[in-house]
This record gives structure tokens, C-alpha cells and sequence, in this order.
């Protein structure tokens, strides 16, 4: 099955002794020139691209005071060594997050320190040369931004910034992943990830009507581009037509439906995911997320809501008010954005949306907490309530619930091994070895939780291991989406009509 070793599901997960570079090989496509200009970065590798990767870097250490606090506090502790699940299931040294950070550190020492200037060896500090470059291409495209050895570090160095930082100087000399590029350049053409354009949209929203209407006698809608609704739902372009991010989909246009809401998706803004935040760009990451503000404006929303994506919900939570606010024309009883498990979980709160559980009893289930949701956002007005409100969704749609080991979900979860902008066939290795500590929790809870199935609220995990899971001996239709589970066992009742749902909004907004 597979052109290398698929590591082994043990009883418990072991941290293996390191071997010098076993992934040295493994490097994404690098983007062509028709992918790299119009980011605003070279077509390829400039000629004097030492000294603009060293700007690129000076430009990045005045923007960012973190950037700096991070190359320069690290104490070589050794803690997050054995916290990254591409050192786990890789054994590879540069793939300890230390070590991942060492490469870019050791030459922002040469350069920008004064013992790294004049005493190079005594601290570590290498020139930059074309050698250290290729490493960075490679090391920093095996990082998935995931975080996880930041909350093992006693300072709080967070590797993902570090491997944002490095993919930007790359991309400033020209040198830019295709996958992440390219998939930019869809969406500032065409409005997603996917390229769909809005006949499309249009043919495969009136197709899932069609189809939820035939299944369940009930006319639920799925509107596009209606001007005066009063939520824009922003999803991932996945949930458009993909099993399991499909199955999503009609759950949240079922709750929609249940809620009497008004809603609507745009062909302007069909894409939640932001691929500029895993290169670091913040320009590119802005302009992305100024088509969501244009699409709200345009369609005259009052509130926008965001499905089920980590990353976008990480950018939408943490950074959309920075990059695109203020967002002061949508009303303010809401939080702006609000995550679609929130919206659910209210509803659930308030007593409005009835299920049948036993329609998900041929399943147990677990939950695996997505990296940028857990360790970077929040749901709720209580802390933790990113771990608590898909749980409390999933337990109010399914009667089988089991977790997974606790140093594996939560704040300590493991990413799913696709993240970061690595979800691309050309990086299957490193993506099926960096699965492995969650096989190997998700086996914990087969053999003893008798776990049929995982649920996941971010369209890269899906997608992930709907790839990898095979390889672990699992079957791909054992992760689902947490409002696939909402969506079968939710009781259609007919809805209230719009203006007095709108009523009931409003007098219960207090309690979200
Ligand atoms: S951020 Fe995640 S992928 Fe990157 S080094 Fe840390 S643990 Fe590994
Ligand atoms: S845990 Fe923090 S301080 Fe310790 S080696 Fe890792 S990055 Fe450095």
C-alpha cells in the first residue's frame, strides 16, 4: 500500500530513540511562477536571496516582538523533544520542535546577535547558506502549526510561529509551496479552496435540497446569495460536496431549519479555510478575510457563523476582527463570528431542537479535538468551552460516547498529521507517520471503549484521516462530522415562520 513504513499501532504509544534523517527526502512541490506572483511574491529563487530572506527576517522581528522573545528564550530544556507527533512517528531529530526551531534560530543568531556576529561557533550560529535553505524547505513543511509543544514549553515558545516566520522568508525569495499557493490563488479567483465557481455551488446546493427533501418528506433549504438573511454561514469549501464534510453540511442547514432562521451562504466568500495564516502571510491571510467582510456587507447579514474548519475558526476567532473588522453593522446581542457548535448548543441550551438519539446507536463514538481549535480559540463564554460544546453536541446526538486518553485530547491533543498546509499528496509519508499517535489513541479506545467511530469539527482532519486511517487498519467512513451525527438523529418538525423566529432570537440572545 504503501512506498514506506507505515509505523506499527503498539499496546501504548512509545517515543522512539532518534535516527538521523529519516525524513531529509521528503519536501512538498515548489510553486511555479504563475502561483507565486500574483501572492505578490518572486516566480522563483531570486538571485541575491540571501539578503532578502535576512530582510524578510529583520522586517519580520520589528513586526512581531514574539517572533524575537521566541528565537531568543529558549534554554534548550528539552521538554517539547518528545511532544510533536512528526518526531513520534518519524524519529527524525529535526523534527523535534526544538530542533525544528534551531534551524532558523541558528542563523538569526549569526546575523542579528552580537555573539552569533563575532563568536559564530561558541553559540551555534551557521551562515546562511543555499544547504540551510533545502533543510528549512524541508523541516518547516513537516511542522503542521499544531502547537502542541508550546504548552509543554515552561516559556511558552510556540514552534508554529517560528514555522510561519520561516515560510514567509521562503516565499519572500521565492521559494513557496505549490499546494498552499495555489490554493490561495483559487480562492482570490474564483472564492474557495476548491475552485468551485457559483454554478456549481448553485447545482450542488439545489441537489442536496433535492436529496434531504427526499429523505426526510421535509423542505429544507440550503439558500445561496439571499440578500437581507440575517446569518452567513461560512464553511469550508469541502462541505460542499466531500463525505464526511458533506454530511456536515445538512446538518447545520437541518438545525438552520429547526432555529426558523434566516440564513444564507455567498458565492463570494464560499470558502471558510485560510491558507495565508500557514504561510504566514499576513497580507494574504487579510485579503481573504476581507471577501467574508464584503460578502456580510453585501449581503446585509446581522450576524456571521463559521462551519465546521479548525484553522478557519482560528483565524475567524483570533485574528477577523484585526484583519477585517470592525465589524460594528452586525448586531451586536451576538458574538461576531460564532462558531456553528455554538449556535447549535444554544439551541440545544434552550430546549429547541428535538432528537432521536437511537438513529446514531449503531456507532460509539469519540471526539478528536482539533489542534487550532483546542490550543488556539475558545467557544462559549466559559474556559474550556471548546472541549466542552462539541462534546455537549455529539452527547445530545448520540448515546455512545467514549474519550480518547486524556494526554491525548484537550489542550494536549494530537494533531491529525494534515494540518498546516501539509494535506497534499506529495506529503503522504510525513501525513500517515504523524497519524500515529492518534491511531494509536483512536486503538486505545477500539480495544477497550469498543469506539466504532470519531468525530472531528475541522475539514482538514477529515480529510485526513479519511486518508490515513486505512493505513492504521481502520476503514476511511470512521470519522464523520460532528454535524453529520446532529443530522441524522435531529427530529424535523417544520419550522416557525421567519418573523417570529426572529423575535425568538432576539429574546433569547442574552443567554448565548
Ligand atoms: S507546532 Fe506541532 S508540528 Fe510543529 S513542531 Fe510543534 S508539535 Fe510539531
Ligand atoms: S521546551 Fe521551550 S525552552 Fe525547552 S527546549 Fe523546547 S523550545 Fe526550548
Amino acid at each position: 500500500m504503501a512506498d514506506f513504513e507505515v509505523p506499527e499501532l503498539k499496546e501504548t504509544l512509545e517515543v522512539p530513540k532518534y535516527v538521523e534523517g529519516t525524513m531529509a527526502h521528503s519536501a512538498p512541490y515548489i510553486a511555479k511562477p504563475q502561483f507565486q506572483e500574483p501572492l505578490g511574491y518572486p516566480g522563483e529563487l531570486v538571485e541575491n536571496w540571501q539578503q532578502v530572506a535576512l530582510d524578510k527576517m529583520s522586517d519580520l522581528k520589528s513586526r512581531y516582538r514574539s517572533f524575537q522573545v521566541y528565537l531568543d528564550a529558549c534554554v534548550k530544556c528539552g521538554a517539547c523533544t518528545d511532544k510533536c507527533h512528526y518526531y513520534i512517528g518519524t524519529a527524525d531529530p529535526k523534527n523535534m520542535p526544538v530542533a525544528r526551531q534551531d534551524l532558523l534560530r541558528k542563523v538569526y543568531r549569526r546575523y542579528f546577535t552580537f555573539a552569533g556576529k563575532y563568536f559564530p561557533k561558541l553559540v551555534g550560529a551557521v551562515d546562511l547558506t543555499k544547504e540551510v535553505l533545502d533543510d528549512w524547505y524541508t523541516y518547516f513543511h513537516q511542522c503542521s502549526q499544531c502547537r502542541r509543544c508550546s504548552v509543554y514549553c515552561p516559556y511558552g515558545i510556540d514552534t508554529a510561529e517560528i514555522s510561519m516566520a520561516a515560510r514567509e522568508i521562503m516565499d519572500s525569495v521565492g521559494i513557496g509551496q505549490k499546494y498552499c499557493n495555489e490554493i490561495m490563488g483559487k480562492v482570490f479567483i474564483i472564492g474557495n479552496n476548491l475552485g468551485l465557481p457559483q454554478r456549481a455551488l448553485e447545482d450542488t446546493l439545489e441537489g442536496l435540497e433535492e436529496e434531504v427533501e427526499e429523505d426526510t418528506g421535509v423542505a429544507v433549504k440550503f439558500p445561496l446569495d439571499q440578500k437581507g438573511a440575517e446569518i452567513l454561514l461560512v464553511t469550508p469549501s469541502a462541505d460542499f460536496f466531500a463525505e464526511p464534510h458533506v454530511d456536515g453540511l445538512i446538518g447545520y442547514a437541518k438545525v438552520f431549519h429547526e432555529a426558523g432562521a434566516s440564513w444564507t451562504m455567498s458565492s463570494y466568500a464560499s470558502e471558510a479555510g485560510n491558507f495565508g495564516m500557514f504561510i504566514g502571510s499576513y497580507e494574504n491571510m487579510q485579503k481573504i478575510a476581507l471577501r467574508i467582510r464584503k460578502a456580510a456587507i453585501d449581503l446585509g447579514v446581522k450576524r456571521i457563523v463559521f462551519g465546521e474548519c479548525g484553522h478557519a475558526w482560528r483565524v475567524a476567532y483570533a485574528f477577523l476582527n484585526t484583519l477585517a473588522g470592525p465589524f460594528d453593522f452586525l448586531d451586536p446581542r451576538y458574538p461576531v463570528p460564532q462558531h456553528i457548535c455554538e449556535y447549535t448548543y444554544d439551541l440545544i441550551q434552550q430546549n429547541k431542537l428535538k432528537f432521536d438519539k437511537s438513529e446514531n446507536d449503531h456507532m460509539t463514538l469519540t471526539f478528536h479535538d482539533s489542534c487550532n481549535v483546542a490550543r488556539a480559540t475558545r467557544m462559549g463564554d466559559k474556559p474550556g468551552g471548546q472541549f466542552d460544546i462539541p462534546r455537549a453536541v455529539i452527547k445530545a446526538a448520540c448515546n455512545n460516547y467514549v474519550d480518547m486518553p486524556v494526554d491525548t485530547i484537550g489542550e494536549a491533543t494530537f494533531c491529525c498529521g494534515g494540518g498546516g498546509g501539509l494535506l497534499t499528496d506529495d506529503l503522504m509519508e510525513i501525513r500517515v507517520k504523524g497519524a500515529l499517535p492518534r491511531a494509536q489513541a483512536l486503538k486505545t479506545v477500539t480495544d477497550e471503549g469498543g469506539v466504532t467511530h470519531m468525530a472531528a469539527i475541522c475539514a482538514i482532519c477529515k480529510s485526513q484521516f479519511t486518508k490515513v486511517l486505512p493505513y492504521y487498519g481502520f476503514s476511511m467512513d470512521q470519522i464523520v462530522s460532528v454535524h453529520q451525527l446532529v443530522s441524522d438523529a435531529i427530529i424535523l418538525t417544520g419550522a416557525p415562520s421567519e418573523d417570529d423566529s426572529d423575535e425568538d432570537d432576539k429574546d433569547n440572545s442574552d443567554e448565548e
